[in-house]
């Protein structure tokens, strides 16, 4: 979005600007319009949905989250709805080919979008792989990968308070259990594949939501 240079377009959206002539030789000079796209990451609790729409609100950026698309087709009753419910209220990741066909889908309906705050997706391997593949398809990639540091024991006392205001069943406790199970024997190993990309960021997720926020915009004013 605000990179210039004189380089080959790797972007669908790359407009040729003008061309210079260097040396003799004539040399495209290319300005780049590169999408922002966000990876939200964290243990169930962690903040991601708060901090997704504040976000969202300041970047512009469009906000995607698995759980929320889910959610949305469960109490529509859709055919996708009804295949995944048991598995979301027992606690237990949804299998990865309707997950990236869902999330594929939900990227392709929003051709004109500036970037994406992904949040919840991906989580297994599988998923970043996925989502690296469809992205590089489009002349995009992940921008960065921003991780929300929060302690277990803090984890259980926010999805206790968040019980007590909302009717997910998944966040009965065994349920909330079995996901952060899920989490910890899935989900986490995404971490070591985007810091092998060098694109991951931590950020302490424990504190004033406004200050959580701060931090995230510093990571994010980076791109
Ligand atoms: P959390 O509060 O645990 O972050 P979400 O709202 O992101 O919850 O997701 C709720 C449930 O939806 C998950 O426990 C899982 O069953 C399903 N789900 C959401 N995203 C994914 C995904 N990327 N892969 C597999 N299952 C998912």
């Amino acid at each position: 979005m605000r990179r210039f240079g004189v380089r080959i377009p790797t972007s669908a959206q790359s407009t040729e600007k003008s061309l210079a002539a260097c040396g003799g030789k004539a040399f495209k000079i290319l300005k780049t319009t590169q999408m922002l796209n966000f990876v939200l990451f964290g243990p169930p609790g962690a903040g991601k949905g708060t901090q997704s729409e504040k976000l969202i609100d300041r970047y512009q950026l469009k906000h995607i989250s698995t759980g929320d698309i889910f959610r949305a087709h469960i109490s529509n009753q859709t055919p996708l709805g009804q295949q995944v419910s048991a598995l979301i209220a027992d606690g237990q990741l949804v299998p990865d080919a309707i997950t990236i066909a869902m999330l594929e889908e939900e990227v392709e309906k929003n051709p004109g979008a500036k970037g994406f705050i992904f949040d919840g997706f991906p989580r297994t391997v599988a998923q970043a792989a996925a989502l690296d593949e469809f992205l590089e398809s489009k002349g995009s990639s992940i921008t960065a990968v921003i991780a929300l540091d929060v302690d277990q024991e803090e984890l259980t006392k926010r999805i206790a308070e968040r019980q007590k205001l909302t009717n997910r069943v998944d966040d009965q406790a065994d349920k909330l259990q079995k996901r952060i199970e899920e989490y910890f024997s899935k989900t986490i190993h995404v971490l070591p594949y985007y810091e092998a990309q060098h694109k991951l960021s931590k950020v302490n997720g424990i504190g004033k939501i406004d200050d959580i926020f701060a931090e995230l915009c510093e990571v994010v004013d980076q791109y």
